[in-house]
């Protein structure tokens, strides 16, 4: 039977991951900041393949390189995925539990406006 997957095992297998890729490489450990920015960048890969998305769904003139729209929302998923796993190893080397913070934030926030959805 499968491991379920958790953002906590997420972040645990990241870790044991990256570990792992430094002693084959022997490149030096990366500070949370150098994470945080690895994550950044991730981020505004997302944030350009919205933006074509958005450009596809308005009939903006676009580029004959512009892929379609399923190859957009595939490139979008593999973006957003890259910035929830450095997300995990900013977390991990911060020494920040993940997932007991989602919890506790995305509870807090449904609470504050009177939403039903709690974690
Ligand atoms: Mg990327």
């Amino acid at each position: 039977m499968a491991v379920p997957f958790t953002i906590r095992r997420l972040q645990q297998l990241s870790a044991e991951r990256d570990d792992e890729w430094h002693a084959r490489t022997h490149a030096p450990q990366w500070t949370i900041l150098e994470w945080a920015g690895a994550m950044c960048g991730e981020a505004g890969e997302a944030a350009n393949v919205a933006k074509k998305i958005r450009r596809v769904e308005t009939d903006m003139e676009l580029r004959v390189s512009t892929p379609n729209i399923e190859e957009l929302r595939r490139k979008l998923g593999e973006e957003c995925a890259d910035v929830l796993i450095y997300l995990t190893l900013l977390c991990e080397k911060a020494g920040v539990d993940l997932e007991l913070h989602t919890q506790l934030k995305f509870n807090s926030v449904s609470k504050e406006f009177n939403f039903p959805q709690m974690l």
